[in-house]
């Protein structure tokens, strides 16, 4: 790792990168990428050593509460925040002063040890989520039955009769 002091850690719409760089190594990630600018291996972590100062100062300024989303160019649970504590910190202050947080991170451990190979990944949530789903699609008229959907699969229709499906029932 190395650190850096930052200018500014608040993007135009909120977004925070306490950290440049991770070391999840995922093989999709797109944070690699040339057109970020990194001038530093990816591994090579830079540490904004001033974000929560910076964030703090951001936040008091702030006419309005809104959300603060983090960035893609990093985790915010890397293996270095065991030890810096920086997303922590940050957590606290927009807690302090009354914001909103959204974060993304590297659940991926968590969803093995829950779903392992399952084909379906089921929310807990799962019987109130499917009540309003079907009371969404009957308020607006939205073919949902899988039965509605595939009994195409049963009859050959005549030229005549064929008419494209479609998934507003009318
Ligand atoms: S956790 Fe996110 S930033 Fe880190 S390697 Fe994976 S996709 Fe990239």
């Amino acid at each position: 790792m190395h650190e850096t002091t930052a200018k500014g850690i608040l993007s135009a719409q909120n977004g925070m990168n306490l950290y440049r760089g991770c070391t999840h190594g995922c093989i999709y990630c797109d944070s690699r990428s040339r057109c970020y600018q990194m001038d530093h291996d990816f591994e090579d972590i830079e540490v904004k050593k001033n974000a929560p100062k910076l964030l703090e100062d951001a936040l008091r300024r702030k006419r309005n509460k809104c959300m603060i989303i983090t960035g893609s160019m990093c985790d915010p649970y890397i293996h270095l925040e065991e030890k810096l504590r920086y997303t922590r910190r940050c957590l606290e202050i927009i807690l302090a002063y009354g914001f909103g947080m959204a974060i993304q991170t590297n659940l991926k451990q968590r969803y093995i040890n829950r779903y392992e190979n399952s084909y379906e990944v089921m929310s807990d949530n799962n019987p109130g989520l499917m009540r309003i789903f079907l009371q969404e699609c009957e308020k607006h008229h939205i073919v949902c039955s899988n039965e509605r959907l595939f009994s195409y699969r049963h009859k050959l229709e005549s030229r005549d009769e064929a008419r494209q499906i479609s998934l507003f029932d009318r």
